[in-house]
């Protein structure tokens, strides 16, 4: 089931709405105007805070996936974690940054209005937006504050780790913020039961966070490491340009290939897709050859990470990726399939 739904773009980075920011809009129109209102714009200070996140991903090159919105925060899925401490404390430090920014200019323009505008406190819209303004500010102070907590999924757990990754490896770093991201879950569930029930649910939600954390960061980690030469099949199977598409089929189903591999004389032609092929009618299969469907020049290099590999299979919808050497681009001498990718992971789960 989806949880979240795109409500627009920025930058060309999707922008999401999760279901219990949209819930909680629904109670609260019940409730009164006012806070209706004050969560309207909470969204979109959040969404500020997050396309800070997003700045400076975009200035390191980091792409984006999209922005999911709650009412705590904001998540920016973001392509791969910087491995670089320096760019991950810059990134994560930036949107605390502007909500406190944000916060302290509010705080300041609550208290010029009355010096501005001395009758206009008597004026009661004027009270009413002063309110806001103040609300909206502590809101976003709070926010700044609160992703400051050093716990993942919180910014803070990410700044805690970019400066213990200085001192140590990233995956080691990553363990120790989580742990310390968990004692303070624990933590803050526990004061919770005595003092506010909100913090149990958020110290739930830190634990949980910091556990996804550890495992997805530790399993890519050390999936980074395993090579393509490492899990690829060295047994091609090929097929020629001249070759029909009903034989191509019978290849593919021999060799349990997704896609078609096309070689002539030995050199490296393309990929033919499942796709492509199944847009063509059986009937017509007979009679067309595979060098008349559109073809992806696509490979990875022996020594590259089985990562950039999947990264590969997921942008070209493929299941099938020719592997070849760096001094010879055109000689295929393996392949990898996401049975390939699931057996890397299954190795980096044992490596870690
Ligand atoms: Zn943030």
């Amino acid at each position: 089931m989806k949880y979240s739904f795109k409500i627009g773009s920025v930058w060309g980075i999707p922008v999401e709405l999760h279901i219990t920011f949209i819930l909680l809009l629904i109670i609260v129109a019940f409730f009164s105007a006012y806070y209706f209102l004050l969560i309207v714009c909470l969204f979109f200070f959040v969404t500020i805070h997050e396309l800070s996140h997003s700045t400076v991903a975009k200035h390191y090159n980091i792409k984006v996936r999209k922005i999911v919105l709650y009412p705590i925060g904001g998540v920016s899925e973001i392509e791969e974690i910087p491995e670089k401490p320096g760019i991950e404390w810059r990134m994560a430090a930036a949107g605390p940054l502007v909500s406190f920014a944000i916060g302290l200019f509010l705080l300041a323009l609550d208290q010029l209005i009355p010096i501005k505008l001395p009758f206009a406190e008597a004026l009661p819209f004027v009270a009413t937006a002063r309110t806001l303004i103040y609300d909206l500010a502590i809101l976003n102070l709070i926010l700044g504050g609160f992703n400051l907590i050093p716990a993942f999924p919180m910014d803070g757990g990410r700044i805690l780790r970019a400066l213990l990754a200085e001192k140590m490896k990233f995956s080691d770093a990553t363990k120790y913020a989580a742990f310390i991201g968990k004692i303070l879950g624990i933590l803050m569930a526990l004061f919770g039961i005595w003092y506010n029930l909100w913090l149990v649910i958020i110290g739930i939600f830190i634990y949980i966070g910091a556990t996804e954390e550890t495992e997805s960061t530790i399993i890519s980690t050390t999936m980074a490491r395993v090579r393509v030469k490492d899990v690829m099949y060295s047994e091609v199977a090929s097929v020629k340009p001249e070759t029909t598409l009903s034989e191509a089929l019978e290849v593919m189903f021999k060799a349990r290939y997704h896609d078609v591999l096309v070689e002539k004389d030995g050199v490296f032609q393309g990929i033919v897709t499942w796709n492509e092929i199944m847009k063509i009618k059986p009937e017509q299969r007979i009679q067309l050859r595979v060098e008349q469907l559109p073809m992806k020049q696509i490979s990875v290099f022996s020594d590259e990470s089985i990562l950039e590999a999947y990264k590969i299979m997921l942008r070209e919808k493929i299941d099938l990726v020719p592997v070849v050497e760096r001094e010879t681009p055109g000689k295929v001498v393996g392949v990898v399939t996401s049975e390939s990718v699931a057996y890397a992971y299954e190795k980096a789960k044992a490596l870690r």
